[in-house]
């Protein structure tokens, strides 16, 4: 601490990335990034952009990528108005809290959620309402119809996996008509339904999204929101009052190539997938709980070993899996999806740890 800082600074606490060693033979589980490599069409679109036009500023509005983002919306008619992007949806998230979420009353999340939330809420000065998951981990929308300043959740959540239908949560955007319902979908391709369909008829519903997870691009940071013009225009209010130009040029081209590619995503989301349930299976053969999962990770625990302690031996062995110093969910560990060579080294760690 500095006698320098400001107050707000003073009372910040931040958001704990899962870690990134940059050791090379890591089987590394715990941040839920894409086995699979991007699109090698993204690739090929950043080595073009590399080049003179460097030197100049790129598009503020990356109207290119509003408008491809809008395409692969196709039949559910969102046009580029209705569209926002942003360094990563993390910067989506946050600009979304202060332009949307910041009212008289207290927000209401999830108790076991992305763990930003409550960090953007220390930020910005957002009071919230922590709701309890049901003893299943998962969120009941008749706890939140109730009066609010605004609402947030991941769908499918996390790091639960566990993805509230569509039905529940068009009774959710239904039931609060004064509210801004934020869904952050950063998984929703692995096994959920998107909740894009639902914008053309509620204009308080925003959803989030991003290029980390199915596209494989969490190290070109892009994240977008897609909501009524209104909803866009508050975000861009704030873009506009922090930076210009989130998106550099090297992030507009591989992300437009990367959601062009269908191919290339429909191919590895669903290899994500697979992989996810025979790891499923095999965990349950090793003596698991794994709630059921629409995400790229998984959420077990196991009833005789502490969930901490085999984190550790995990790591011992050079495997890194994620595990929550939280009440509730202290006995999970939070393991992301690998290709099948990564989940068959975890499950032959975990046999040999378990029967030490
Ligand atoms: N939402 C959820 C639920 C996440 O788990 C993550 C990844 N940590 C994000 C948003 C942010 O992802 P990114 O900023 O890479 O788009």
């Amino acid at each position: 601490m500095s006698r320098y800082w400001s107050r707000v600074v003073r009372d910040l606490t931040p958001y704990v990335p899962g870690e990134q060693p940059q050791l090379p033979k890591l089987v590394k589980l715990n941040t839920n990034e894409n086995p699979y490599g991007p699109s090698p069409l993204a690739i090929e679109a950043l080595r073009a952009e590399i080049g003179d036009t460097l030197r100049l500023y790129p598009d503020p509005n990356a109207e290119r990528l509003k408008e491809a983002i809008a395409a692969s919306f196709g039949g559910q008619g969102v046009v580029p108005r209705q569209v926002f992007v942003g360094n990563g949806s993390d910067e989506v998230l946050a600009h979304g809290f202060l332009a949307l979420l910041k009212h008289e009353r207290p927000i209401l999340f999830p108790d076991i959620t992305y763990s930003f939330y409550p960090v953007y809420c220390g930020l910005y000065g957002i009071a919230y309402n922590a709701v309890p998951l049901d003893e299943a981990f998962r969120i009941r929308p008749d706890d939140y119809l109730v009066p609010n300043g605004g609402i947030v959740f991941a769908n499918p959540n996390a790091p639960t996996g566990r993805f509230l239908p569509l039905p529940e949560v068009e009774r959710l955007v239904a039931g609060n008509p004064h509210s801004v319902v934020v869904i952050d979908e950063a998984y929703v391709d692995f096994g959920g339904e998107s909740a894009a369909r639902l914008v053309a008829r509620y204009p308080n519903l925003l959803i989030v999204r991003t290029l980390s997870k199915s596209h494989s691009l969490a190290g070109l940071r892009v994240g977008y929101a897609i909501g009524h013009a209104d909803l866009i225009e508050a975000l861009e209010r704030v873009k506009n009052s922090f930076n210009s130009y989130p998106l550099g040029r090297l992030a507009i081209a591989g992300a437009v190539a990367a959601i062009g590619d269908q191919w290339h995503f429909e191919r590895t989301r669903h290899a994500v997938i697979a992989s996810r349930e025979t790891l499923v299976a095999d965990l349950a053969a090793l003596g698991f709980e794994v709630l059921p999962s629409a995400a790229n990770f998984v959420f077990a625990r196991h009833a005789g070993r502490d969930a901490g302690e085999l984190a550790l031996a995990l790591r011992e062995r050079g495997i890194l899996v994620r595990h929550f110093q939280q009440a509730r969910i202290r006995q999970f560990l939070r393991i992301s999806i690998g290709t099948d060579a990564q989940c068959q080294a975890l499950v032959a760690a975990l046999r040999e740890i378990l029967s030490a």
